[in-house]
């Protein structure tokens, strides 16, 4: 038989992109604070808001804190919002009290909220003020975690741009890892990178002050996260050079990451070989196994995390499934091209969102699973949709060769999980009830 049919077209970086400016369900930046307080240990993160951002962190942390946090809330009363009382004022005294009771913090964020913004609470004036005030022992830093116009990962973009221009000045030819991973996964690709002969590697952000990186024309950096645009600007404004590639996700991701790094510090191909193998087989049979059940699924991605582009190329090149739509709240194309690169064109890449429309078109293509924020989670999954919430991808492991299987499994357990309550529906009470003893 002589099929006609024309060859998928290779590579998406050049096509449309549709572009929605409508209401947003989107999760605020302050929920960044969450996994960034885990990575500096000698920092704490002072929100500047109301009870609802105080509450949205307490709720977002999920555990009760027993010992001394690192992270608050500096609550904005009736007075401050209604401009009668200073709000400076308050906040130095508040600040002075915190560090003279916290002698173990050396870097002091201040957080901008909703409320700080509506009141235009000069926070980059009082950061400035304050570093002065407790330098050399602290410093203070303010970034924006406001949910009016962010997504909830931009929250670790602004605080780590807001980082950069303060650390020190170097000529030394270093590598940096831009990105807050957990620490045994961030340890796994320095001990990659290393057996390579690749070195020194510093991480931004640093676990404590002291261990600071310099910035350079000589630095080079690596992004391991897809959202982190302004951190990227920034230090391209130090000096710094990128290395594009595609994300470390899944094996292909992640050797294609590797490789681009291998080949800025002239590595040899054996010894990339040599290095990458053993995990590169591991990476392959766990998602193998973990992904059964999404080949030949179709997947639809709602702008949530920033993840949304190297995961939909992870999960159509590495899973077998085919993306219907692939939403992101901003699409970077400087840093999203590696991975669009490898993408068969075909389908539809949307930016920003307008949530009712794209709820139409998601019902009426009817994927097998969608990517979505947990506000729209539970009404799709009543309309009989399968979700993945997409909040879970950025507080589980999901980087580099050792997590490439849970990377899958985190898209095939809810399939799975719907095909066994169907199969449980479907049997009789009887024997329901036997199955379940
Ligand atoms: S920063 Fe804004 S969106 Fe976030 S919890 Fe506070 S008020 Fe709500």
């Amino acid at each position: 038989m002589n099929d006609q049919s024309p060859p998928p077209m290779p590579g998406c970086r050049d096509v449309p992109v549709l572009r929605e400016r409508g209401q947003r369900e989107v999760f605020c930046g302050l929920t960044g604070i969450i996994w960034l307080h885990r990575k500096m240990q000698d920092a704490f993160f002072l929100v500047v808001g109301s009870r609802t951002c105080a509450h949205l962190l307490q709720s977002a942390a999920g555990v009760m804190i027993f010992a001394e946090p690192r992270f608050g809330t500096a609550i904005l009363e009736e007075t401050d919002l209604a401009g009668m009382a200073d709000a400076q004022d308050e906040l130095d005294r508040e600040v002075a009290r915190l560090l003279a009771r916290r002698p173990d913090i050396r870097q002091l964020f201040l957080v901008g909220s909703c409320p700080s913004e509506v009141i235009k609470l000069d926070l980059a004036k009082a950061a400035e003020r304050m570093s002065a005030a407790h330098a050399p022992n602290v410093r203070v830093i303010n970034y924006s975690g406001s949910g009016i116009e962010t997504t909830f990962t931009q929250g670790e973009d602004a605080c780590l741009a807001a980082m950069v221009p303060v650390l020190p000045e170097t000529d030394a030819r270093e590598l940096v890892l831009v990105g807050a991973l957990p620490d045994v996964v961030e340890q796994q690709a320095v001990g990659l990178l290393e057996a390579m002969g690749i070195g020194p590697i510093r991480v931004l952000p640093a676990p404590r002050k002291a261990d600071d990186l310099g910035l350079g024309a000589n630095t080079v950096f690596a992004l391991t996260q897809p959202f982190l645009g302004d951190t990227h600007a920034a230090l391209e404004r130090r000096g710094a050079r990128h290395i594009p590639a595609p994300f470390p996700f899944g094996e292909e991701g992640t050797t294609a990451w590797l490789q681009a790094i291998a080949t800025e510090f002239d590595v040899a191909p054996d010894l990339f070989e040599r290095v990458t193998a053993a995990p590169r087989a591991r990476a392959r049979k766990a998602v193998a196994q973990a992904a059964e059940g999404l080949d030949g699924k179709s997947v639809f991605f709602f702008p949530d995390s920033q993840l949304e582009v190297p995961l939909a190329r992870f999960l159509t090149r590495e899973c077998g499934m085919t993306a219907i739509e692939v939403g992101t709240p901003y699409l970077h194309r400087d840093l999203m091209g590696p991975d669009m690169d490898l993408m068969v064109q075909g389908p539809v890449f949307s930016e920003g969102q307008d949530v009712d429309m794209q709820l139409d078109r998601c019902r009426a293509a009817r994927p097998d699973l969608t990517v979505c924020g947990l506000g729209l989670a539970n009404p799709l999954e009543a309309e009989g949709l399968t979700t993945k919430w997409a909040i879970e991808l950025v507080f589980t492991p999901v980087h580099f060769y050792e997590q490439a299987g849970d990377l899958a499994g985190l898209f095939s357990r809810p399939l799975r999980r719907r095909a066994v309550l169907k199969l449980d529906a479907a049997q009789p009470p009887a024997a329901r009830a036997e199955a379940r003893r």
